[in-house]
């Protein structure tokens, strides 16, 4: 009898310490997978902006009798990368900090309503430039209690994306509601949409859709995963459908007050 509650002991404490390793080390590994995910597609979506740019400077000196004017062609992409790469660091150091738990930061209360409307001015100069119609619809003042900087920064990458993934002649729309204690922000547009399979995956980093069209827009596939990273630092939920006419409506809904994180931990992106 000893002897078998001696070998009982031990599984059991077998179980138990592979258990404890498991809960322990489990996270952490996969923390350190996706940090090298993470890295591995970064490098990679810089490594072309990078030999784009060397091919168009090393074309630039190939004809040094030809003026600068006639040298569009090299120039132009050169400035487009150079851009894209650009937006893309400032993106990724945005991610980097949200990954080492930056929090919400420093939160007031404001009318959300405002907010939209001036952004809604520039926005709208945007879209008429493009020939495109740009509406602001508001369901009166939206008092929030939030970081107003980050929903600044959210507003922009959704009205950006309505902006790049429509046409001329095709509209955009801001909602901004409340519903009792929730506010409600719409981005809605009538431009090439997304496909159902891929309405979850946007969020994802680095995912596009089109990354040829990408390269011409200037996207670097981040811009939503840092939407759904500001949304979910105030406890809110962020998801895209398709546009009952056509196109896409991406669809925040935040607490007007309590912006604490939701209790279970967040998706990384
Ligand atoms: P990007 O910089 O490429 O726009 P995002 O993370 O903002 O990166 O978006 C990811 C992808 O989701 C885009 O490449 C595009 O395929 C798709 N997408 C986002 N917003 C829209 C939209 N309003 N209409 C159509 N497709 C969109």
């Amino acid at each position: 009898i000893l002897v078998n509650g001696s070998v009982v002991i031990l599984f059991f404490s077998l179980f138990i310490s592979n258990f404890l390793a498991d809960i322990a080390v489990k996270p952490l590994e996969e923390a350190l997978e996706r940090q090298r995910e993470f890295l591995e597609n970064a490098s990679h979506e810089l490594r072309t902006p990078i030999s784009i740019i060397q091919s168009r400077l090393e074309g630039l000196l190939r004809d040094p009798e030809k003026k600068i004017i006639d040298k569009y062609e090299y120039i132009e992409p050169a400035i487009r990368e150079t851009r894209r790469m650009g937006k893309m660091v400032s993106n990724l150091m945005v991610l980097t900090r949200a990954d080492a738990g930056e929090a919400l930061g420093e939160v007031e209360r404001f009318n959300l309503t405002v907010l939209g409307e001036e952004i809604s001015e520039i926005y709208r100069e945007f879209a008429s430039i493009q020939e495109k119609p740009f509406r602001y619809v508001s369901g009166g003042d939206v008092f929030i209690t939030a970081n107003r900087e980050k929903l600044h920064q959210l507003l922009i990458i959704l009205l950006d994306n309505a902006l790049k993934y429509t046409g001329t002649g095709e509209a955009l729309e801001l909602v901004i509601e409340s519903q009792k204690d929730k506010a409600i922000i719409k981005v809605a547009d009538e431009g090439i949409g997304i496909k159902e399979e891929n309405l979850e995956n946007v969020f994802l980093r680095f995912f596009r859709e089109d990354k040829a069209r990408a390269r011409t827009t200037g996207g670097t596939g981040l811009g939503l995963s840092i939407a759904r990273w500001i949304t979910e630092c105030h406890g809110g939920t962020i998801k895209a459908y398709r546009n009952k006419t056509k196109g896409t409506v991406i669809e925040v809904v935040l607490p007007r007050e309590n912006h604490q994180r939701p209790k279970k931990e967040i998706a990384r992106v």
